[in-house]
């Protein structure tokens, strides 16, 4: 996917976008640079409380409808983290996400184990993988600290 690896810059993303015969619009590029500072993993009203702090009118709907061109542009990813709730990255190379129960924090990691893990299952069902993404839930060393204390 030629978005992945276009998806590291600013200029790239203005590029992507205008191939795709969208306006880079000043909006467009705050919501994106709003993710990408965060390192990822927001839901809309995240986006929208941290865009407005730079952008103080931005509203809720231009938020929703900004995301949805983003993401079929293939800039930004939808994830679904448990929570109900769809949140957004940055699209970006493969990695997988520990993701807190208690708190929703999200840790990503890489791993080549999803290679040797991903070609077992392969082989045993003579299934071709192209992507591999691990959502891992669980407890994280502050929530668990909490729950014992
Ligand atoms: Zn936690
Ligand atoms: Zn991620």
């Amino acid at each position: 996917m030629m978005s992945l690896a276009l998806a590291s810059s600013t200029t790239s993303i203005e590029k992507v976008l205008h191939q795709a015969g969208r306006r880079v619009t000043p909006q467009r590029m705050l919501i994106l640079e709003t993710i990408r500072e965060s390192g990822g993993h927001l839901d809309a009203d995240e986006i929208h409380r941290l865009a407005r702090q730079k952008a103080p009118h931005l509203s809720l709907s231009t938020v929703y409808r900004t995301i949805n061109v983003l993401k079929e542009v293939e800039v930004i990813e939808k994830l679904h983290l448990g929570d109900g709730r769809p949140h957004y990255e940055i699209k970006k190379g493969e990695h997988h996400h520990l993701i807190c129960r208690g708190c929703g924090k999200v840790i990503e990691f890489q791993s080549p184990f999803s290679d040797k893990w991903g070609r077992g299952w392969g082989e045993k069902y003579d299934f071709e993988i192209t992507r591999a993404h691990l959502d891992l839930r669980g407890y994280c060393a502050e929530c668990r600290q909490e729950m014992s204390g």
